[in-house]
């Protein structure tokens, strides 16, 4: 648990929260907020900040919980769909650095993308940021 982290201490059960479900690992519970009704987040127990540092094992479980507690939503609302969301940085919108999923259940038809805005790509710099980045 890391000190002055509000999900490390709402995983303590040091501060509230509406929780959705829980196990040994991984707690999902209601944004306080919510988008959208049953915005969810799902988190670690464990501290850590974002998607780079979780390790691989934790991350595995955290992503299956996400579905599982996605289709539950699915089931349990009627809502018509739903976004996953997970900030990384400041600079991404990260406010609380404990990596954390967004379960953003959407109702209704056409309700958009949330705030992503795309900008026409150019073929050229398309390929050559391609070929720069290559794994
Ligand atoms: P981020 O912007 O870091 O991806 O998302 C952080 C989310 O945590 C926000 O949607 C915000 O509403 C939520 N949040 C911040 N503090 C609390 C809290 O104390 N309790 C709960 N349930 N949600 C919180
Ligand atoms: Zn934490």
């Amino acid at each position: 648990m890391k000190n002055d982290c509000i999900f490390c201490a709402i995983a303590a059960g040091e501060i509230p929260s509406f929780k959705v479900c829980e196990d040994d690992l991984v707690l999902a519970y209601l944004d306080i907020n919510p988008f959208s009704e049953g915005h969810t987040l799902v988190i670690p127990k464990n501290h850590y900040t974002g998607l780079l540092d979780t390790p691989a094992d934790v991350l595995k479980e955290i992503i299956l919980r996400v579905q599982k507690v996605a289709a539950h939503l699915k089931a349990a609302l009627p809502c018509d769909g739903f976004n996953v969301l997970q900030n990384n940085g400041a600079a991404a919108g990260q406010t609380v650095p404990h990596v954390h999923f967004h379960i953003v259940p959407r109702y209704g038809a056409g309700g958009g993308e949330i705030a992503f805005a795309n900008h026409e790509g150019k073929m050229d710099a398309l390929a050559a940021l391609a070929e720069r980045i290559r794994m």
